[in-house]
């Protein structure tokens, strides 16, 4: 393999492979036309970790320095982080821990035993969960609006380049965010307007007609799992990545639940257009409950996903600054 990053410059990512040999486990969609399953919606915060946060929009303006650089996503002024971006995040960690079929990656990984489900009569559970051509899904994330208020920052990245060799699924690590040494515009760089540690946003998960396994699913993509300070709750034990310049370390964040709300079905299952908020009390050992149900996770998978982000070591070390 080619490379020009040296051996003290290890990548910022990591692979779960696909195992041809074992295909998705396939089921028909789950309808919408009833409840049957759990429906409601999951309050959720967005933390930034150490480093920065940029979800961009594609819109490029000038600071006072005239500078050019890629402005956050925005929806009336208010920055935001859009709903499909999380739940393009969190998707991809679905479709790997359940060894669900690949809607994106390289050509090669797109066709074989997990070439993106076709026939509605036969979806993974990626594509039962959150949709596909012709099947609207029933878990999506709202737009995610900052609590308080936020002060951007514009940030120097140097430019990237795609890796050359795939090996799976790829996944970036939380490393530590190295800014280059000055911020004067250069070959090969570029400016983020991003958001720093701390800032937080809120968003929440809305679904219908779930099952538990379902929602297990979900909640470990969301990196939640039981508090170790304070057993019987919930608490985020690890990143997910969010948002552009992740070659570059950008985008740590963690998901914190806040509440939850469930629609409550009659005694003979009539649907009551009831949406309850449920007490702390009770929310936490729900969401532990589910989290408890494994019937969808592919272990193997799974355990090669929190291998390859939850090193400690890996975590400490620098983002590598050249090209890789
Ligand atoms: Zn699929």
């Amino acid at each position: 393999m080619r490379t020009r990053t040296g051996p003290s410059e290890p990548k910022p990512f990591f692979f779960v492979p696909i195992d041809s040999k074992r295909p998705p486990r396939r089921e028909r969609a789950i309808e919408h036309d009833r409840f049957q399953g759990l429906t409601g919606a999951l309050q959720l915060y967005i933390r930034v970790e150490p480093g920065y946060l940029y979800v961009g929009s594609g819109r490029i303006e000038l600071d006072e320095h005239n500078r050019a650089y890629y402005a956050f996503a925005r929806c009336n002024g208010k920055l935001v982080i859009p709903g499909t971006s999380i739940k393009g995040a969190v998707r991809s960690i679905v479709e790997a821990i359940s060894n669900s079929c690949v809607v994106q990656g390289e050509r090669d990984q797109r066709s074989g035993s997990h070439s993106a489900c076709q026939d509605l009569h036969s979806l993974c559970p990626a594509c039962r969960l959150f949709g596909t051509t012709g099947y609207a899904g029933r878990a999506c994330f709202s737009d995610a609006y900052p609590v308080g208020k936020v002060e951007t920052k514009i940030v120097k990245i140097a430019d990237l380049w795609p890796p050359r060799r795939t090996d799976g699924r790829k996944f970036y690590q939380f490393k530590r965010f190295v800014p280059p040494e000055d911020d004067k515009p250069e070959k090969n760089h570029r400016f983020l307007e991003s958001v720093p540690k701390g800032t937080t946003f809120a968003t929440s998960l809305s679904f219908a007609n779930l099952l538990p396994a379902e929602m297990g699913l979900i909640l470990r993509a969301l990196g939640l799992g039981e508090s170790r300070k304070q057993p019987g709750t919930v608490a985020p034990m690890r990143y997910t990545k969010l948002g552009g310049g992740k070659p570059r370390c950008l985008g740590s964040v963690y998901f914190a639940p806040a509440g939850l709300r469930l629609v409550s079905l009659g005694g003979d299952n009539l649907f009551q257009g009831l949406s309850m908020a449920m007490p702390g009390e009770q929310w936490q050992p729900q969401l532990l409950a589910w989290l408890k149900n494994n019937s969808l996770l592919d272990k193997e998978a799974y355990d090669r996903f929190i291998a390859g982000c939850s090193n400690r070591e890996v975590c400490q070390a620098p983002c590598p600054t050249g090209v890789y």
